[in-house]
This record gives structure tokens, sequence and C-alpha cells, in this order.
């Protein structure tokens, strides 16, 4: 079709753009390059195979924003047949008497069937790419929707807030929008017979406008012509995740989801020396530089993001935006000195890094594997290495946790005074076996909030007769939220301190009643040699259940309740099942909440947010999160009294000054679950009877 001119030059153009796009992408790979090394990947050419297959069904899409991931699955595909149609409107460019329309009449070697299906399927595929690409301009430049924008306190980078990213997808949705009009237009002037039934799109078009040789020659130029501009921009646009996100999701992180990666790698390669944690880009690790590329830029992780929706000047977004935009800057740009700015000048605020509860909702819903929650957490450590001024209740936290191994600053010796006070005596695990090791935490042992529930779960693994024992004064905080500060020095410490302990102990298996304290024990410790058994307290319960060690006197279908998923229990651990199935056993009437299980919303305490001196103004998470229980409730009223459970020694807390703050004490109460199977089973508080003295 292309006449010899048409031709030279077209492939002149296809070297130019071929020669553009191999250097954006070399450029790209260089700066990864620069990153730390990362934890060592098993089996990369499967995990990749995965990811593609992931991919291919757009699996991690619809973890949010259904309906909009809808259509974008729509572009996906449209833009994976387009990758064919291309190919074959360059043969048909370039190959004299090659043409697709009406069945490739012309073609003896290929099956006509097959190329009317093919016809079909990018006839309306162009059809349904148009419709996509102008719900997205609709979203972005009409309705301009708010889940697109950042708050004004969230620092972003200058070209990001003079209109980089908006100006970018208008490029690409342009692009698109002419490139399938010119297509299906090239299409409808090729159709020299007339209606061809299997390019319904294009044979409207051709009643319309006719065939055309002239015609035909410009739609195909615009069409393909276009094409050779857009590749190398794509390498250099937010679009680059189009080639980035399946390879960055097949490199994604293999270990456990509560075990954040060392402070400074494994391995340190010869002459260099790293301090821990990440003060400019390049302290970052490899795979984490390449989550700017593959960032999708969709916000979901800003939509789940419990500091955002606090008004906290973070936005787990911004910071993956604004990577990319800093490296945009500082290799494809003239600024290659921008790669030394500290990150909490150029990416994110200091303000917005002690704003993360560590919830690890921006990781799981992230559609691209990328872990902008991790990146904080690196900052944080170095941070605090550098001695960054740090919020007073942090600090007076942490100084108590190197001094007392607890955050309340409380004697070492009163870790076990509450156990000391039960009606039963409870073993000293580090003087005589047991089979379970109870590690309380530091909530669960000294807020006296909490602590009867403690001594409730006490009772109840007393009266199953499970072999339990806890470590006392030889027990010391777990070191999550330590961990999560940054402070990983304090972290070793504390490790090194339950490690000792473990070691006097014996013990087949840990239970714990602590989330956190679960997550690291079970996910962390063994990064030191620690490898245990760890189950938290509902599993245990459960079991006892299903033992008949622990049976139900009394059904509980009074109460009409709702279950908070910890962060630390349900999302980085799975640990969904054990508190619902509990919950059925005792009878209640559960209500689940719309944000349950993997999507649960945090209470804001993680990350050693609960440590906090300031808090800001604002609705805070829990009040939220109690808010959404009684929405719930009410929408299927009665009159039962309604509890809202927890699990969490944390949330305990958390949620029960939510209620008296958003003052709804009279319509919902905070629970732990212990409370409803003490209930159910018939276990009680003993009643203390006061010595009466009569008058003499
Ligand atoms: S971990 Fe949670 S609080 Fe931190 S950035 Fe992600 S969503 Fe926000
Ligand atoms: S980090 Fe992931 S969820 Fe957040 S904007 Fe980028 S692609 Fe979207």
């Amino acid at each position: 079709m292309l006449t010899s001119i048409e031709k030279i030059i077209f492939i002149l153009l296809a070297l130019t753009s071929a020669g553009f796009t191999i250097h954006g992408f070399k450029t790209i790979i260089d700066s990864v390059r620069k990153g730390r090394s990362a934890p060592e990947l098993k089996n990369v050419p499967g995990s990749l195979i995965k990811a593609g297959i992931t991919v291919l069904f757009q699996r991690t899409i619809l973890k949010a924003r259904k309906i909009l991931s809808v259509i974008h699955m729509g572009l996906f595909f449209g833009l994976i047949t387009y990758a064919f149609v291309n190919l074959f409107d360059a043969l048909e460019g370039l190959v004299p008497g090659f043409t697709l329309t009406y069945g490739g009449a012309h073609l003896a070697y290929v099956p006509t069937g097959l190329v009317n299906a093919f016809n079909l399927i990018s006839d309306l595929m162009s059809g349904a790419l148009l419709i996509a690409i102008t719900v997205f301009l609709v979203r972005r430049f009409f309705v301009k929707d708010k889940a697109l924008t950042f708050r004004d306190n969230v620092l972003l980078n200058d070209k990001v807030k003079a209109g980089a990213q908006s100006r970018d997808s208008l490029i690409v949705d342009v692009f698109v929008i002419m490139h399938v009009s010119a297509h299906l237009m090239a299409q409808a002037f090729r159709l020299d017979q007339g209606a061809d039934p299997f390019m319904p799109i294009a044979s409207f078009l051709n009643s319309i406008f006719g065939a055309s040789q002239i015609g035909l020659h410009v739609a195909w130029w615009i069409s393909i012509g276009w094409v050779m501009f857009i590749i190398p921009y794509l390498s250099r646009s937010k679009h680059t995740h189009f080639f980035i996100a399946p390879v960055n999701l097949g490199l994604a992180k293999q270990n456990p989801r509560g075990q954040l990666d060392p402070a400074i790698p494994l391995k340190v390669p010869n002459g260099n020396h790293y301090d821990p944690g990440a003060k400019i880009i390049t302290d970052l690790s490899w795979k984490r530089i390449l989550d700017s590329y593959a960032c999708v830029q969709c916000n979901r992780c800003q939509d789940v993001c419990p500091a955002n929706f606090y008004g906290r000047p973070l936005s787990p977004s911004a910071l993956e935006v604004n990577k990319r935009y800093l490296l945009k800057e500082a290799t494809f740009g003239s600024h290659p000195d921008r790669l030394l700015l500290p990150l909490t000048e150029a990416v994110i605020s200091p303000e917005a890094v002690w704003s993360c509860t560590t919830c690890y909702a921006c990781v799981r819903v992230c559609p691209v594997g990328n872990e902008p929650m991790a990146d904080i957490v690196d900052i944080r450590r170095r941070m605090i290495v550098d001695g960054a001024e740090l919020d007073s209740g942090v600090q007076n936290a942490l100084q108590s946790l190197a001094t007392n191994g607890n955050w309340m600053s409380k004697g070492k010796r009163l870790r076990g005074r509450w156990a000391k006070e039960m009606e039963f005596s409870i073993k000293n695990a580090t003087e005589e076996p047991v089979e379970h090791l109870w590690f309380v935490g530091d909530t669960a042992s000294f807020d006296e909030r909490v602590v009867p529930n403690t001594k409730m779960v006490a009772r109840i693994f007393n009266h199953a007769g499970l072999d339990f024992g806890i470590m006392y004064q030889n027990e010391s905080n777990a070191g999550n939220d330590v961990r999560r500060v940054g402070e990983e020095g304090l972290f070793e410490q504390l490790v090194e301190q339950n490690m000792q302990a473990f070691g006097k102990a014996q013990f087949q298996r840990i239970v714990t009643t602590d989330p956190h304290s679960f997550n690291t024990l079970k996910n962390e410790y063994p990064q030191f040699g620690g490898k245990f058994e760890v189950k938290h307290y509902t599993v245990t319960l459960l079991k006892l259940f299903e033992e008949g060690k622990l049976t139900i006197k009394k059904e509980l279908s009074h109460y009409k309740v709702t279950f908070h998923d910890p962060c630390y229990l349900g999302r980085y651990n799975g640990g969904f099942t054990a508190p619902r199935k509990l919950l059925e056993l005792v009878g209640v009437e559960f209500d689940e909440m719309p944000r349950n299980c993997e999507n649960s919303f945090c209470c804001g305490a993680g990350g050693g947010q609960i440590w906090m001196g300031k808090v800001a103004p604002g609705e805070r998470p829990a009040e939220n999160r109690i808010k959404e229980a009684l929405t719930t409730f009410e929408k299927n009223p009665s009159d039962k009294k309604q509890l809202f459970i927890v699990t969490c020694p944390k949330d305990m807390i958390m949620y029960s000054d939510a209620v008296k703050t958003t003052s709804n004490e009279s319509k919902i109460e905070v629970r732990d679950i212990i409370q409803l199977i003490a209930e159910a089973v018939g276990v009680e508080e003993p009643v203390l009877t006061q010595a009466v003295t009569s008058p003499a």
C-alpha cells in the first residue's frame, strides 16, 4: 500500500523511534541499578511468569474501585489487541497486497475464519477502547475526580504541582483516541467492496465516507506514524508502567508481609559502607526505585491510607510520584545532582514520615506490587540514626523501652503483677517447662483498661486445662513497633533480651494476645535465629473449643456484634477465620462492616502512632471506624446490645476512646473477644469478698 518513498520514511522513523526507546529504557535500568541490593529472590523466571499471568487476567486491579477497574481492564485488553492490530497495520502498509479486509481473501495461507474473528475482535475492541479512554478523560478533566488529586498539605514535586501528571495523561489519551480513530478510518477507507460484516464499525464509517486511497494513506500515517513518536515518549512518561508493572510484580517481595527488609542490605558490595535506612533515593533498594517506574499513579494506596484520611500530610502515592519525577529530573533531565536531595525534602515531608501507621493497606492494594510503606520505614531508620527531632511521646516510649523493656515507663518487675493477683498461680515459663509460652506484651501486661481482659484470658486457659506460663520480668517488648518507628538498634536489643529469655524457657509454642508481638515473633525473629511456632490467642481458643476443652454453656444471641480485623493479625498474617469462628460459636448476631479482612481500616495506633504525644485535629481513623460499625448496625436494626469486638489490646484502648470522643457510649460498647467467650463458657471474674469488721 505504501509508496517506496513512504516506506523509506517509515523505516527511518521506526529506527529513530527504536533508538530513543532503547535510550529511554536504558536510562531507567541505569537509575534502578543505582539502588542498594534487595533481599534475594527465589525462582525469578517462575515469579515473572506468574506475574505475567496475573497481569493478563488483571487479578490485582480488582482489589479496589471495582467499576473503574473493569473499565481499566477493557483498556488493557484493548491495548493488548492493539499490539497485534498495529503489527498487521504495519504489514498492510509495507507488504504489497497484504490486507485482512474481507477475511483476508487475498491471503491463501491464512484461514478466512481466523482473519474474520480477528477483524471482529479488533473492530469491536477499537470501539471499546474509545469508550474507555473517553471515560478516563472525562473523569480526569471534566469530573475532576478528587481521588486523583492530593491534599494541599502533601509534599509534591513542582512539576506535579504544575500539572505534569495531567499533561502526561492528556498526551497519551489524545494519542490513543487519534490512533484508534485513524485505524478505524483506515479500515473504512480500505473497504472498496462495501461493508465487511466482520468489521461493523469500519463498515459504518465506510457507509459515510466511502473507500479512498488518499484517505487510507493519511489515516494509516496518523495511526501508525504516531506510534513511532509515542513509544519513546512512553518510556519517559508515567505510562512506563505499561512495561515495568509486570516486571515489578514478578520481582515483588517474597518474604512474609510482616517481615521488614534489613536496615542495611545483607549483601554490601566490596568496599562500600552503608548507613542504615535511606537518606537519598539511591539508599533505597533497586526494587523500590523500580516501584516508582511501575507506579500507575492511580492513588488507590492514598484511598486506603488511614493517615491521609485523618488529614495528615501523608500520601503513599505522592511518595511514589515524587520519586518518579525526581528520577526523571536527575536522569532524563539536566539535574543529576537531584539524586543527592534528601528524600525528606524531595519526596515526603518529615511530618508525613511520622504519620504512617505501618498498616500495610497501601502495599496490599497496590496493583503493581509497590511498597511505599517500606520506603517510609527506611527513611525513619536514617532519620533516627541522624538524630532527627522526634515527637516527645515517641522519644519517651523509646527511652522507656531501652531501660525498662516496655514503653509504659513501668519497672520490669511489675510486668507480671497482674498474674500474681490471680486466684490461681501462673507458671513462670523461664523456671518450669510449659506447653504454651504466653507472650503477653506491654499493653496487656500494664494498661489498667486491658489487664481485666488479660486476666480473663488466663482464666479461660486455666479453665480449659491449657498448660501455659508467662516469662514475668524476663519478657521485654517484642519490638514490632520499635522496628517500624525505625529504631533498628533498639529493636535488635529487645530481640536479644527476649531470645535470652526464650533460651531459659522450655516450651512447644508461643501464644500471644497482641497481634503486633505475634507479627514480629512469627515473621522477624527467624531473621535472628528465633524460629518458633507462634499462635494468636484466637487460634488457641478455637482449638480448645474444637478439642472439647471449652464448651458453650450459654448462647449469646442477645448481642449484635461487629468485628475489627487488626492490621497485624489480619492483613499481615491472614488471621481472619479464627475470630469469626469464635463469634459464630458463641452465638452472637454478627454484622460484617464493609471494610473487613484484607480491606480492614487501621485503628491508627500502629507504627508507633499510639506513642505520639501530639494529637492532630480531625476525625481519627478509630472514630471513623466506630461510625462505620454503627452505620452497619443501622442497616439491620434491633434492640439487642451492640458490641464492637476486638482481638488486640491496642484496639481496646483506641476504640474505647473513640466511642467516648464520638459520644456513642449509649449505642455501642467495645469488648475483647475473651469477654464474650467467658460469658459463653460460664467463666466469671471471682467476686472479691471484703473482710467486714463489726464494730466492737
Ligand atoms: S502503611 Fe498505612 S498509614 Fe502507612 S502509608 Fe501505607 S496506608 Fe498509609
Ligand atoms: S503505589 Fe500502587 S496503588 Fe499507589 S498510586 Fe502507585 S500504582 Fe497506584
